[in-house]
């Protein structure tokens, strides 16, 4: 049987995160990757965070295939036929070294790749990892599905996304629950460069990204999202499972309805539809993180759990958690001790950055959203109703007006219901 020192089951943002600096320092890594290239299987909405890349792959933007440096960010509520919103711009953001940038998986995550096979590792592509090795009770390497397919290792690092078959087989996580993920769609529509600059009042090269709510996902729990590629638009819509079994729609259905938004529709209209693409997301947040590591193994990125949906990040997390796995696997390699005492330095890593200091922040936020389902319905509706009745000009003195807004906010939600909203909301996501 073949061994390495490492074997990286995964060639997302995660495990290359991971594999790419201990090719680097001369450790002996196999990353085994089920598609026929890294991002192949892969889908986020596309906005790729600089700081964690750049600390893995440095000065990254220079050279690997970005679309656009987002300098806008909106924020939308969309009711049936109204949108409030709100954002932010900085030209600072467009300038080097950048913010973010719109990116493709299905190229950034090849050129990560590319990178990883330069600095030495060994990336096995269309090989699916079935199982874990175990001797004396230690995971010691991994079974693919090809013949004689066994690989022995010191380290298996579990970097295989939200559906982890290795958290599985480890023992470390159940299956997850309908509540504890959400499925999300995107299609990237075709329009021409100039159009969309005109659209967005970008300049030429920038991007802007639009996140958008209530309508957007039809009232259910999940977000929605436009991002500016260089010739396309990245179009999405994702919820959580279990809403979307209870409403009976099909995520297919929520994207059409999305589209169609008044809204919404300009942005898109005349543009062709390039690719469809669908994913799972993982919800569960930091309380249904599992053990992130045992002996022989660490579990990474999506496969952990580690999702921060508010601020629509995950890559970032995904890689800095493979950075912090890294360190902690050279360490244990230079000390040849590879139990869970000593790749719990991997987690306390995790615990100085701000990938368990972010995670822990939310943790009440999945419970605060699924039990207050009037945020992607009433809310809005308020919202509509007091940007009406507020700029509208007729005849009405604007104390009046503020009194009627009032009168329609508890007509529709008592006092004591809108006291206990805010405060769910401050204990949810301060
Ligand atoms: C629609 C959508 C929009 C998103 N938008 C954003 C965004 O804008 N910004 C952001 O930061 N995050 C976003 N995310 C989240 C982000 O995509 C993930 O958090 C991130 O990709 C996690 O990286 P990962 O390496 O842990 O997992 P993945 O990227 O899922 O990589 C796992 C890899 O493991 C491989 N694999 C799985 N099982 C096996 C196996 N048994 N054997 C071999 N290989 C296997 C897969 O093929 C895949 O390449 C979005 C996600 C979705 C679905």
């Amino acid at each position: 049987m073949e061994k390495f020192d490492v074997i990286v089951v995964g060639g997302g943002p995660a495990g290359l995160a991971v594999a790419y600096p201990l090719a680097k320092a001369g450790v002996k890594v196999a990353v085994i990757e089920r598609g026929n290239f890294s991002g192949s299987k892969n889908v986020m909405g596309g906005v790729l965070y600089r700081q964690p890349t750049e600390e893995v792959f440095g000065e990254f933007w220079k050279e690997a295939p970005v679309e656009r440096p987002v300098i806008e960010q909106n924020y939308w509520v969309l009711t049936k036929d109204a949108a409030l919103k709100g954002g932010f711009r900085s030209q600072r953001f467009g300038i080097e070294p950048y913010n973010c940038f719109t990116v493709f998986r299905a190229r950034f995550d090849k050129w990560m790749a590319e990178k990883t096979l330069q600095a030495g590792a060994l990336i096995i592509t269309e090989t699916v990892v079935e199982d874990v090795l175990r001797k004396d009770g230690r995971i010691c390497g991994v079974r693919t599905g090809r013949p004689e397919g066994d690989l022995a290792c010191d380290v298996v690092v579990a970097a295989d996304g939200v559906n982890s078959l290795l958290a599985k087989d480890a023992g470390l996580k159940p299956d997850w629950k309908a509540n504890e993920a959400a499925v999300a769609v995107k299609e990237i529509i075709s329009l021409p460069a100039e159009e969309i600059e005109k659209r967005f009042g970008l300049n030429p090269g920038e991007g802007a990204t639009i996140e958008l709510y209530g309508d957007a996902t039809s009232c259910l729990m999940g977000t929605a999202f436009i991002y500016t590629n260089r010739d396309s638009l990245s179009v999405g819509v994702g919820a959580v499972c279990s809403d979307l079994l209870e409403a009976n729609i099909s995520p297919n259905d929520m994207l059409e309805h999305l589209k169609a938004h008044p809204a919404v529709a300009p942005l898109i209209a005349g543009g062709e539809v390039r690719e469809y693409l669908a994913h799972l997301i993982p919800e569960g947040g930091f309380d249904k993180m599992p053990p992130l590591y045992t002996d022989g193994m660490v579990v990474v990125g999506d496969a952990a759990g580690m999702v921060n949906s508010l601020h629509r990040e995950g890559s970032n997390l995904a890689t800095t958690s493979g950075k912090c796995a890294a360190e902690a696997i050279l360490r244990a390699l230079e000390w040849k001790d590879f139990s869970a005492k000593s790749l719990a330095r991997y987690e306390q890593l995790l615990r100085d950055s701000y990938v368990l200091r972010d995670m822990e922040k939310y943790r009440r936020a999945p419970r605060f959203f699924e039990t207050h389902p009037e945020l992607f319905t009433l809310y809005p509706e308020i919202g509509q109703y007091a940007g009406e009745v507020f700029l509208s000009v007729d005849g009405v003195s604007k104390k009046q007006k503020q009194w009627q807004i009032i009168r329609h906010v508890l007509g529709r939600r008592p006092i004591w219901k809108l006291a206990s909203d805010a405060w769910a909301a401050w204990r949810g996501l301060y």
